[in-house]
């Protein structure tokens, strides 16, 4: 039987309860297609959990088979090979990214589609990643916060890092739904890669800009803080996304991590108890007396003796 030192591993996240977790997508309510796709697979024997959003672009049936494709890809290849998980994060979008492109060369009808794709590696052990090409996003929600884990490979996202643009002017601007990277445009894409240190409690919010673009980050927050079930957080973000126009598919994963670990506060008449022996030996040690006998043993007249000799 192998070993492993432990104290070589952070703490597992989710070792006595399992995160929570839930997805879905709607067609919306000005379009009639959802070419929006997501996903869940599990590696038990890693003990790895990932989660892909994917929003297809392409006319005719292009966007939806590109973001299907690149689901199914990318749940396949994530777990193959025994590398470290960012460089199999990285293979698995990258081969996606070509299998995608051949297959629009190959078909006509498909000619020109293409995806954004945003993935999240749970690890119980070890650190986990991120991933994205294109403005699907990852979302964490901590301490009552909410911030983004990716930066949009958009348009507009590029002129507010430059400081061109405001975030409120972001929000209306026509070319906000112009990307800058999509898997299965070209022969091969930039990757975003990166850690993401997990704490207990912390949620995870996997999206497409179909609810991005239409809540702003204060109402996804109000809407996915706890202690709602992960389901009915989902169902109410979408529900608001339509209610807010609804004008893009939307999809949403939601992952809750556990809270921590409760642990049994050590009753109180325990820790005075502790206390009074610590004061008793060390008045004995001061006064060069033995030790005190222990609580149990004394009886109450030894209680009564010492009361009057102090
Ligand atoms: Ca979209």
């Amino acid at each position: 039987m192998s070993t492993v030192d432990e104290s070589e591993f952070p703490a597992p996240v989710w070792s006595h309860d399992e995160p929570r977790i839930a997805g879905a997508t709607d067609v919306g309510v000005v379009r009639t297609v959802n070419q929006d796709a997501f996903g869940r697979f599990d590696d038990a024997e890693r003990s790895e959990i990932l989660l892909v959003v994917a929003d297809g672009l392409g006319g005719h049936r292009g966007g939806e088979v590109a973001s299907q494709m690149a689901v199914e890809l990318l749940g396949r290849g994530v777990f193959e090979g025994q590398a470290d998980p960012a460089s199999r994060l990285r293979a698995a979008i990258q081969h996606a990214n070509e299998e995608i492109y051949r297959a629009s060369l190959d078909d006509t009808s498909l000619d020109g589609m293409g995806t954004t794709v945003v993935c999240l590696l749970l690890a119980e052990e070890g650190p986990s990643h991120v991933a994205h090409v294109g403005d699907s996003r990852l979302y964490r929600l901590r301490a009552g916060r909410i911030g983004s884990l990716t930066e949009d490979h958009s348009l507009v996202a590029t002129l507010v890092r430059e400081g061109v643009l405001s975030e409120e002017a972001a929000r209306d601007d026509p070319r906000r739904n112009q990307i800058l990277l999509a898997l299965g445009v070209r022969p091969d894409t930039e990757i975003d890669v990166a850690p993401v240190e997990l704490a207990p409690g912390d949620i995870y919010l996997l999206c497409s800009d179909g609810l991005h673009g239409m809540l702003d980050d204060a109402t996804i927050l109000t809407l996915a803080r706890r202690p709602t079930r992960p389901d009915d957080v989902v169902q109410k973000l979408i529900a608001a996304a339509n209610d807010a126009g609804g004008t893009d598919n939307v999809t949403v994963v939601l992952a809750q991590l556990p809270d921590p670990m409760p642990v049994d506060p050590l009753p109180v008449d325990k820790l005075r108890a502790l206390a009074t022996r610590w004061l008793d030996s060390t008045r004995a040690l001061l006064s060069g007396a033995k030790e005190p006998e222990r609580d149990s043993d004394r009886t109450d007249a030894d209680a009564q003796r010492d009361d009057s000799e102090r």
